[in-house]
């Protein structure tokens, strides 16, 4: 069987990450990669990985890298939400190839952006092509795993996930729009004016966790306040005194007749072991029967997001048209 060529587009902290993997992969090829940066256009993927070279060019032109390489399927790591990377999902779609994007909107884009995402799945369709929303969370930890789980239930009561989870490997991008080293009231300024976001990926795990099961939910609420620091922290990107924000307590509540029946936390600070904060994926259901998962460590965000995009690829391949989301597909296997 040929290897499925891969298209890399955004060749960033994951992109990168994504194209080492594909590399590794006996049944996939890196055919070439596409970023905006200049500093990267023309080059070999591996001059920028500091390897061999790998034949794999980078374009700045995603048109021209098609019919350079003329690519099996597109990864696209460039934004997170869906309305960003709408235009550049519909130029991939319109050229007839499958897509696996880790855009946290796009792994349940029907719970924030109903109109575009039925808009893709229409086009996907047309064009006979499969697009799927995938990453570490959303795509994995807080709704395909916890959707999993349930195989086993006889009924569901109540559904509680949370992530803790530590961000000092993420750059600048994530310190700011999570509020790292802000004082606490900057950090109630950007909540206010939407500088800090917390998590991206609530509404798509509730919806897809509750659709999935059923669940017809009244509304999702989300709940964002600062982690005040008690001690000094430090990573390459950051620098929080005591008193400072060290990150975002975020949670997100999925509730039906006025009880909250999906509730998602996710603390997500620097360096929470200077508290005695151990990091962890924790999934309880109540109801029959119990089940309490937890996971420690927590599986890690980058190592994981890039795993989960790449380890996706031949179930895409191999799935039906249409926009799909991780709990269409088959369960989720690495590639040897
Ligand atoms: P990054 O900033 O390190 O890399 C993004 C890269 O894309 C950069 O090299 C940039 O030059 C390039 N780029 C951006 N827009 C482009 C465009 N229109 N055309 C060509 N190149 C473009 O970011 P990252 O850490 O690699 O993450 C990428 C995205 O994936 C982010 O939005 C992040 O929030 C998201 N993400 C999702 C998950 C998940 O679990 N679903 C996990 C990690 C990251």
């Amino acid at each position: 069987m040929a290897a499925v060529k891969v298209l890399q587009w955004g060749f960033g902290a994951m992109g990168s990450g994504m194209a080492k993997l594909v590399l590794e992969k006996k049944t996939l090829e890196l055919c070439g990669v596409v970023d905006m940066r200049e500093d990267y256009i023309g080059k070999d993927a591996g001059d920028i990985l500091k390897r061999e070279k790998t034949g794999a060019m980078i374009y700045n032109n995603f048109e021209e890298a098609v019919e350079k390489t003329s690519p099996d399927l597109v990864i696209l790591a460039t934004g997170s939400f869906t309305k960003e990377v709408y235009p550049d999902l519909e130029r991939i779609i319109n050229k007839k190839i499958d897509v696996i994007t880790i855009a946290e909107e796009m792994a349940y884009p029907w719970a924030q952006e109903k109109e575009l995402a039925n808009k893709i799945d229409d086009l996907a369709k047309a064009n006979d092509v499969t697009v799927l929303g995938t990453g570490i969370n959303p795509g994995f930890v807080l709704d395909a795993l916890v959707i999993m789980m349930t195989g086993v239930s006889h009924n569901i009561e109540y559904i509680e996930a949370s992530r803790i989870n530590d961000l000092s490997p993420f750059g600048p991008t994530v310190m700011r729009t999570q509020g790292v080293g802000t004082t606490p009231e900057e950090f109630a300024k950007g909540l206010e004016n939407g500088d800090i976001v917390g998590h991206i990926g609530f509404p798509e795990s509730i919806h897809m966790v509750a659709n999935t099961l059923g669940i017809e939910l009244d509304e999702v609420k989300q709940e964002r306040e600062p982690i005040i620091s008690n001690v000094y922290r430090e990573t390459p990107y950051v620098k929080v005194e005591k008193g400072m924000v060290a990150g975002c307590r975020h949670i997100g509540y999925g509730i039906k007749d006025g009880n909250t029946v999906i509730k998602m936390i996710h603390p997500q600070q620097v360096l929470p072991e200077l508290e005695d904060i151990n990091t962890g994926d924790y999934i309880k259901i109540k109801g029959t029967p119990e089940i309490n998962l937890s996971i420690k460590p927590e599986i890690p965000g980058g190592i994981g997001t890039m795993g989960m995009a790449v380890n996706m690829i031949h179930l895409v391949k191999e799935s039906g048209s249409g926009l799909k989301t991780m709990a269409d597909l088959p369960i989720p296997r690495m590639i040897r």
